[in-house]
């Protein structure tokens, strides 16, 4: 596994001169944006620079950030290898390309509130099939996350899930927004819902500030921690691997429900989602069809 560490800092006026000489003596000049050829002391210039771990310059760099007063953003992110993945009996399954605006559910998207929580609405049923903008549809890609976390797959990547014999989600036919059109995609709706993670997850996390989080149901607003990637783990007392379907999904749902007293609001803004885990089989299907933006992430039983 290869770690990453992004970090990044804007460079005031006047400074660029100075602050870029130093990242040329820690070796870091490339990070510098706009490149320092042609060097121009006016321009608006920032540092944005991924490290391969480890690396001494991080060091060096946070601490040149540090003295001239900046405040670094600084992220992590993790890279497996696929001999790595499969040695997990189940993987998370993401989207590394930029999620598009689905329209909301003030579109027209139905849901069952029965089944959320009453404050909040999360764990509400979706009833109708989800309303996209068709144009916001990738041309070349087969599989989609929408801002708000539903995982979209395009008709051919289906009928290959389908005629593989992966089973444990419905693949919802996706439609318009306005004139309520069919579209080549698919919503994947996984039908059984993982127990609550283990303690032994890390960067694990809630919002619980006043207005955010919701009390009743601790269901919603579950974050990844410390700008690192979210690493999932299971109790094996609470669920065995070899138990479970090809798709499933979390308990834990990412995001904000807004329902509270007020059920326009909840429809308006949506509901928190939970992230969609699948066991090695779906791994194998898409590498095989070489679905090169689905993002696999370790799901550990402890
Ligand atoms: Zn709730």
């Amino acid at each position: 596994m290869i770690t990453w560490q992004f970090i990044s800092f804007s460079i005031p006026k006047g400074k660029e001169a100075r602050i870029g000489s130093a990242l040329a003596l820690i070796g870091c000049e490339q990070g510098l944006y706009p490149p320092p050829i042609p060097f121009i002391p006016s321009g608006l210039y920032s540092f944005q620079f991924r490290f391969k771990l480890p690396d001494p310059r991080v060091h060096a760099v946070l601490k040149l950030a540090h003295a001239e007063g900046l405040s670094p953003f600084e992220r992590f992110d993790e890279e497996y290898t696929d001999a790595e993945l499969r040695t997990y009996p189940m993987l998370g399954l993401g989207c590394a390309r930029a999620s598009i605006d689905e329209g909301g559910p003030q579109r027209g998207v139905e849901y069952d509130l029965s089944a959320g929580c009453p404050r909040c609405g999360t764990g509400a049923i979706q009833t109708s099939p989800l309303l996209v903008w068709a144009g916001k549809l990738p041309k070349h890609r087969r599989l989609c996350s929408t801002h708000r976390g539903h995982r979209l797959i395009r008709d051919d990547l289906a009928e290959a899930i389908i005629a593989a014999g992966i089973g444990g989600a419905e693949l919802r036919q996706v439609r318009s927004v306005g004139r309520k059109a069919l579209l080549p995609w698919r919503q994947i709706l996984p039908e059984f819902t993982m127990p609550r993670m283990s303690r032994h997850s890390t960067n694990l996390g809630r919002d619980t500030a006043p207005g955010w989080g919701c009390p009743v149901c601790e269901r919603d607003m579950h974050v990844a921690l410390h700008r690192r990637p979210l690493d999932i783990a299971y109790d094996r007392s609470a669920v065995a691997p070899e138990t479970l379907p090809d798709i499933v999904q979390t308990w834990e749902c990412f995001g904000r429900s807004l329902l509270h007293d007020d059920p326009k609001r909840g429809l308006i803004r949506g509901f928190a989602q939970p992230k969609i885990l699948v066991k090695p089989r779906v791994f194998e299907l898409f590498r095989e069809l070489n679905v090169k933006e689905a993002d696999f992430r370790p799901v550990r039983f402890v």
